[in-house]
């Protein structure tokens, strides 16, 4: 999914636990941390690839890459059609945030930490917990570009799932106008909630 989309459905998992609360047994809402990590599985390769943008606008390097992988290449192609699936730290920055097992992780790592009243405790479990969730929304909707499933300990195996969210010859197109209606009804919900919630109860 795209970027704002997990922010987006983050915030109205964030809304709706103000209101009802989190689960008893969790720690408290982290909100701060909660918004963080439900796109802090997108940063690292953003701003990899702003760093490899601004190389090839500096070099004037705009050729598209060619379908075969011959011929000029930008260096940005060479980011994602290359080193995403080859390079180490590439692959690292990648599932950092997005592999499953990192992710549980920090979840467990957050919970014994706040059992144990540590102040990082609280934060990072909630940091993980949305981590998970875009993971979990993300592993169904890559062909061969999503999550390595057992990173750390293997960076190879992903989930080849059918669906991709953005590329159209695997009903890209079509999942975009399903994501897209299905966070603008968010959205429309966040500003009504957010409205009503401005004025006094009567
Ligand atoms: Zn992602």
């Amino acid at each position: 999914m795209q970027t704002y989309s997990h922010y987006i459905m983050t915030k109205a998992y964030e809304r709706y636990a103000k209101k009802n609360g989190a689960p008893s047994n969790f720690p408290p809402l982290a909100k701060k941390a909660l918004m963080w990590g439900s796109i802090a599985p997108d940063i690292p390769l953003i701003l990899i690839s702003i760093g490899f943008i601004l190389y090839d606008l500096s070099q004037g390097n705009l050729a598209p890459p060619t379908p075969d992988g011959s011929g000029p290449q930008s260096a940005t192609g060479y980011l994602f059609e290359y080193m995403f699936f080859n390079t180490w730290w590439v692959k690292a920055a990648h599932n950092l945030f997005h592999g499953p097992l990192m992710v549980v992780g920090y979840i467990t790592l957050g919970y014994f930490g706040w059992k144990k009243n540590r102040v990082w405790g609280t934060p990072l479990f909630w940091l993980g917990i949305a981590c998970l969730f875009h993971t979990l929304i993300d592993i169904p909707l890559h062909y061969d570009d999503g999550p390595l499933l057992l990173f750390p300990f293997e960076w190879n195996i992903r989930f080849y799932s059918p669906v991709s969210y953005w590329d159209p010859n695997r009903y890209g197109r079509e999942f975009a106008i399903f994501e897209h209606a299905l966070i603008g009804m968010m959205l429309i919900w966040l500003i009504w909630d957010w409205w009503r919630g401005r004025r006094p109860a009567n």
